[in-house]
């Protein structure tokens, strides 16, 4: 789960991370009263979406950027009627960009340099890894790509945490000396715990900025959570704003399916992620593209699957459907029935190829045998895969 920059720095001041001050706004007269809350003060108006780049960004409507400078509170009130309601693409929306809803009017400050600090998780060694770089601002993927050399990495073990000598290490890293490093070490340690607190996948902040007054300041957020962990974190999911996710996966999470979109037409409903995987790398290699990944796991009911299949039918990208269970735990009778009740009540016009192994077999494919339904009967995953990349094809 992700939320908006806004939100992440409600999170700051709750652990002590500096940051500059500000406060959202939903229409151009709160941005103005909030730019009014600063006087005298020069003042940022940030759009808020769930993607970065925004700052290199453009809107749909030829406007250019989405963090704009200003000096006066009706400045700030002309930004943000310049910006919401409009759609802002970056590099991280896809060409179809997001509808900005909101924007962030905060203290600008002035910057002598601008670093960059994410907390991530490292897979290869299970543990919280430090990523910073003297090269903060808004071309990090450049500075990952061209100059590796740049960019530093701190491994904290997760029972010991984060500990005084390796925040030294990364502050002198990224040449923070002096009374910064007090700040430094405080900042990193603050968002360490954070990190921990929150079950964060990922925290980056980019830019981290040194002041020419000395000061040492969170400017951007981006934050990720692990959905696995949303469970014992009720602020953070009070925080989810479902107009930013896509509404496939949004009804997807409301029957706990693992369903993730995509923009090919060949649909898929698998049980296991594995085997979700590899079906949807053999449509690829058939010649079709995937529309989506879906895992119905072990112990779908048939419900689940029922709503399996209305959200994969309510994409009007797809043009075909691939079923392609290897039951062990799972029942493949409840999959059969799940298909039919769906198909049954939307109405299944585009080729459906159902590959059926395993536990309850011979029920299942009775079940879809009497259905009345046109399926097109899948041998083994390759079979599966080519038939219904044919028969798209030919539709
Ligand atoms: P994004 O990463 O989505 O482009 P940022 O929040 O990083 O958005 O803003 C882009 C750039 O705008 C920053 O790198 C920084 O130079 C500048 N900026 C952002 N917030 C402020 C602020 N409060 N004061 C001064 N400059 C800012
Ligand atoms: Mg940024």
């Amino acid at each position: 789960m992700n939320i908006h920059e806004y939100q992440a720095r409600e999170l700051f001041e709750k652990f002590g991370v500096a940051t500059s001050h500000g406060r959202v706004a939903f229409t151009p007269e709160e941005a103005q009263q909030t730019a009014q809350g600063l006087a005298g003060k020069k003042i940022v108006v940030k759009a808020q979406i769930h993607a970065g780049g925004r700052g290199k960004g453009h809107f749909t409507n030829g406007f250019k950027g989405g963090v704009h400078l200003c000096n006066t509170p009706e400045e700030a009130g002309q930004l943000a009627s310049q910006m919401l309601g409009q759609t802002l693409v970056t590099h991280q929306t896809g060409p179809e960009g997001k509808v900005v809803n909101k924007v962030l009017v905060v203290e600008a400050v002035d910057i002598s340099r601008e670093l960059y600090f994410a907390i991530l998780l490292d897979r290869a060694t299970s543990t919280p890894v430090i990523i910073a770089s003297t090269e903060g601002g808004m071309d990090i993927e450049a500075v990952a790509e061209k100059s590796p050399e740049k960019i530093f990495r701190e491994f904290v073990h997760p029972l010991i945490g984060l500990q005084p000598y390796q925040t030294r290490k990364i502050a002198h890293a990224l040449g923070l000396t002096g009374p910064l490093l007090g700040q430094a070490s405080k900042l990193f340690t603050a968002l360490y715990k954070l990190f921990i607190a929150r079950d964060c996948s990922q925290i980056e902040v980019n830019p981290l900025v040194v002041t020419p007054d000395g000061q040492l300041l969170a400017l951007d957020a981006k934050f990720n959570f692990d959905d696995n962990s949303l469970y014992r974190q009720a602020d953070i999911v009070a925080m989810r704003d479902k107009t930013e996710e896509d509404p496939r996966e949004v009804a997807a999470s409301e029957f706990n399916l693992n369903y993730i979109g995509l923009d090919g037409n060949i649909a898929c409903l698998v049980n296991g992620a594995g085997l979700a995987m590899s079906t949807m790398d053999i449509i690829q290699y058939c010649g079709g593209k995937p529309a989506n990944f879906l895992d119905v796991g072990g112990g779908a009911s048939k419900e689940q699957v029922a709503a399996a299949f209305r959200i994969i039918l309510s994409d009007p990208n797809v043009q075909g459907i691939l079923v392609n269970i290897f039951g062990g735990i799972m029942d493949c009778n409840v999959i059969a029935t799940g298909i039919v009740a769906a198909a049954r009540e939307t109405g299944l016009s585009i080729p459906l190829v159902v590959r059926l192994e395993g536990n309850n077999v011979a029920a299942g494919k009775q079940t879809l045998a009497e259905s009345g339904l046109t399926i097109i009967s899948g041998n083994d995953l390759a079979d599966a895969a080519q038939k219904i990349v044919q028969a798209v094809k030919a539709a």
